[in-house]
């Protein structure tokens, strides 16, 4: 590691390890997977959200004046590994509170900051990101929900997909072409959607593993209050860029789970009564650096960022993150056989298909690290 961790961020770590010794009930450990839970789940899962929005570790990234600790990225990511060291849950708003929650601190009016961000951050209200449509992904811009300006309204029409806790939202953040004529990025504006209006349906996605963690959102002319507008009108590229650049902490901690697993594939294969052979041996071990190589990457792409010289590592580390998560799958199906055709490895081998879909493809990181780390020519 080239950098230390600051003698305030162990003390933070030592407060905090304290208190989920204390609260971490076993009800609540290793509950697992936000996005895949059913209503008693979600309601658990936000039973443990407001407890740790009391204690102030819900957002500690966010300022001190709304209810954060003013945290630096350093302490964020002390809180996910502690977190993942003592099998603590996400917690329920997961996009909302890295994501969403930025933009509003930086584009958003004082009345929707007072408004929006205490219910988001116990939990009490759901956000979800309603950015890709059916025509409009890696290439965001291209977005054809349609805002019209009403005078007292924006009326609403469009359809977005793969909007990740659609099912639970009670929010959306909403990107919407408000006008057509000026250039693609100048003419989109952000709307924050009260799910609850009419004239909006939500149909939930049933994946390959079986959960609904999508849902396509479907709006037809729904009446939009003019004070939803988050930042200026037609200035929602500058707000959807300030989301999507949000996710430092996330990026660098990505490590940390794909550590976990790893040791626990080797932890099932060595307890099995059946030898581990030499092809076995050697899989894991390739996993093993593989998981290492991710772990030194995220390193290099936090020491960059404290530095103020981030550049493309984020692009790597995710690249390289949905590769390895893809191959503890496949690791885990060659190993186990058929014992591996159910349960958690079945999941972890179907869910980590779409980690080289979401947030940016493998395609477009690699035209990222081709233009920028290895100084090719732009793709035409
Ligand atoms: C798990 C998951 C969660 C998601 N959650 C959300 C969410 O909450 N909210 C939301 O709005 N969206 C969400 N998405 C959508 C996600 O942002 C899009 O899937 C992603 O941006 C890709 O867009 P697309 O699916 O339209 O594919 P496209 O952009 O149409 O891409 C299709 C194929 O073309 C390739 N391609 C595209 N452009 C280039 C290029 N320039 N060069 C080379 N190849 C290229 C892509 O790599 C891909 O293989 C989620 C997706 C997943 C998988």
């Amino acid at each position: 590691m080239d950098f230390a961790y600051p003698p305030e961020a162990e003390t933070f770590r030592g407060e905090l390890r304290a208190w989920l010794e204390a609260n971490l009930e076993p009800r609540f450990r290793d509950l697992g997977q936000g996005l895949s839970l059913d209503r008693e789940g979600i309601e658990l899962l936000r039973e443990w959200n407001r407890r740790l929005a009391e204690a102030g570790y819900a957002a500690i990234h966010w300022p001190e004046a709304y209810g954060g600790r003013d945290a630096g990225l350093l302490e964020q990511v002390v809180l996910a590994e502690e977190n993942d060291r003592a099998g603590a849950p996400p917690t329920l708003n997961p996009i909302g509170l890295a994501n969403i929650a930025p933009a509003i601190l930086q584009h958003g009016r004082e009345d929707q900051k007072r408004r929006y961000l205490p219910p988001m951050q116990r939990g009490d209200e759901i956000w979800s990101q309603g950015f890709s449509e059916p025509g409009a992904g890696s290439d965001l811009a291209g977005l054809e929900t349609r805002a019209v300006d009403e005078g007292d309204c924006f009326r609403v029409t469009g359809q977005k997909v793969w909007n990740s806790l659609g099912e639970w939202a009670d929010w959306c953040q909403l990107l919407v072409r408000s006008d057509p004529d000026k250039p693609r990025h100048a003419g989109i504006s952000c709307l924050l959607l009260d799910m609850k209006l009419p004239g909006i349906e939500v149909r939930p996605t049933t994946t390959i593993t079986g959960e609904s963690e999508f849902a396509e959102i479907f709006l037809d002319d729904v009446r939009v209050p003019k004070d939803a507008l988050l930042g200026e009108p037609d200035g929602g590229w500058a707000v959807a860029m300030t989301t999507l650049t949000s996710e430092r902490a996330g990026v660098a901690t990505l490590h940390l789970g794909v550590s976990r697993r790893i040791a626990r594939l080797a932890e099932t294969v060595r307890a099995r009564s059946t030898p581990v052979g030499p092809v076995a041996r050697e899989k894991l071990a390739r996993l093993y650096l593989h998981g290492r190589l991710l772990e030194r990457l995220s390193q290099r792409a936090l020491s960059a960022i404290l530095s103020g010289r981030a550049g493309p590592e984020g692009s790597l580390v995710k690249l390289v993150w949905s590769e390895v998560e893809q191959e503890i799958g496949e690791t885990a199906a060659e190993l186990l056989g058929r014992e591996a055709l159910g349960g958690e490895w079945a999941r972890t081998r179907l869910a980590a298909r779409s980690y080289s879909i979401a947030g940016g493809t493998t395609q477009v990181n690699k035209n990222i690290v081709a233009q920028r780390v290895l100084g090719l020519p732009r793709d035409r």
